[in-house]
């Protein structure tokens, strides 16, 4: 007598993938010449006592079969129906084209305008160590950036471990892997432990510059950043220095640029002053070019840095940071660039 049990496994394990495999099931199990028919046809010579028995279990193995082709069908497209259906007259489908986000804008603009005057791009790690981020920068162990209200420490061993609170970081590597001359901007994200809110975010992007080679003086870094500001600003722009301090800069300043929106005349972005603040910047402090192992005696340079945020309120007029980091499209649509 036929086995049941091996026509039902078959049944479960055929494998349907195309029309035609499901065609070629319905034949070899369900069709008028099938196995289930050739089964009832067996009917006749079970014993009586059995009959009603095989009978069920036929009509078991039927539905299986009826049900998997059914199923079969839902999953498997006949070839020549998706012909009947795809419309060659239809308009094509929109295709959905991004922009670039704001701050990719400015930065890439940003970095052509150094690229020009021979800065290369050098990146770094985004959680740094102790060394990298403070101790080689020159920053006293007292240093409010040190706290933790200020700085994602992520390990406090004996190596301290941090969310990098400045780009400075890839500036040592770069002074710690290369003998100058060394002209190099590093873009970059860093992360700082402040509340979220419309003129502070616990993490923003920066563009800091270094240039270190023999006889590096301020006039070169006045001039290096009067370029810069006519370059993303427009030719009227003007710079001042005001004197500051960093711990790696010595002497430090930080730089205004005159107010592009009221053309110095003041107006509420630059607060009726008239200048705008973009940058802090200065020659690199001798303490930092040792750390690094570069003769201070021999060498000097300048560094600067900057927000990218902050330069990109300034060109867009966008007053809330948190606009940047919230990917509302109807925000993001706005910006478009060639670069
Ligand atoms: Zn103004």
């Amino acid at each position: 007598m036929t086995n049941l049990q091996e026509i039902a496994s078959e049944i479960e394990s055929y494998v349907i993938n195309d029309a035609k495999q499901a065609e070629d099931f319905r034949i070899k199990f369900i069709g008028s010449k099938g196995l289930i028919k050739e089964l009832y046809g067996e009917l006749k010579n079970v014993p009586a006592d059995q009959k009603r028995e095989f009978g069920q279990q036929v009509n078991q193995l039927k539905n299986l079969a009826e049900e998997k082709y059914n199923a079969s069908k839902e999953n498997v497209s006949d070839s020549k129906s998706q012909i009947d259906r795809f419309d060659l007259t239809r308009p094509g489908f929109d295709e959905s084209i991004g922009s670039r986000h704001p701050l990719s804008i400015v930065r890439s603009e940003i970095i052509e305008i150094f690229k020009k005057i021979g800065y290369s791009v050098s990146e770094g790690p985004e959680i740094e160590d102790d060394w990298h981020n403070f101790s080689a920068l020159n920053f006293p162990p007292e240093h409010p950036a040190r706290d933790m209200q200020d700085t994602f420490f992520i390990d406090k061993g004996e190596q301290e471990i941090a969310l990098r609170t400045h780009t400075s970081s890839v500036q040592v590597r770069v002074m710690e892997n290369s003998t100058p001359p060394i002209r190099t901007i590093s873009p970059g994200r860093v992360y700082r432990n402040e509340a979220i809110s419309a003129r502070a975010h616990c993490f923003f992007h920066q563009v800091e510059g270094l240039y270190i080679d023999k006889g590096v003086s301020f006039a070169d870094l006045k001039q290096t950043l009067l370029y810069f500001a006519k370059e993303l600003f427009g030719e009227k722009a003007q710079i001042r220095l005001r004197p500051s301090y960093f711990p790696f800069t010595e002497p430090s300043a930080e730089v205004d640029v005159s107010c592009t929106i009221c053309n110095s005349k003041g107006c509420n972005v630059c607060k009726y002053s008239g200048w705008l603040e973009i940058l802090g910047c200065g020659m690199v402090d001798p303490n930092v070019l040792e750390s690094c192992g570069i003769d201070s005696n021999e060498y000097s340079g300048f560094a600067f840095g900057m927000g990218i945020e902050r330069i990109t309120q300034l060109k867009y007029k966008v007053n809330d940071l948190r606009m940047y980091s919230e990917n509302d499209l109807r925000f993001l649509r706005q910006f478009t660039s060639n670069i």
